[in-house]
C-alpha cells in the first residue's frame, strides 16, 4: 500500500561514449525499461541502447 516506493525508484542510466563527437555522456532508461535513450550533449544526435534479458552486462556503449 505504499505508492511512494515507486516514485522513489532512481532512474537508471548508462554511461556512453558518443562516437560522433568523442564525448562521454549519460543516457537514461525509458519508462518501459526496454532501452536506454538519450542524446549526444554536443550535437544532440539521438542514441538508444536496447536492454536485454537481465539488463545489460556492459557498462559502456558506443553510440553509432
Ligand atoms: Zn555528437
Amino acid at each position: 500500500m505504499s505508492n511512494e516506493e515507486n516514485k522513489r525508484t532512481p532512474k537508471k542510466f548508462l554511461g556512453i561514449l558518443f562516437d560522433c563527437c568523442g564525448v562521454y555522456g549519460r543516457i537514461y532508461q525509458n519508462k518501459d525499461g526496454t532501452a536506454y535513450t538519450g542524446r549526444c550533449p554536443k550535437c544532440m544526435r539521438p542514441v538508444s541502447v536496447k536492454i536485454g534479458e537481465g539488463g545489460t552486462g556492459q557498462r559502456f556503449f558506443r553510440g553509432r
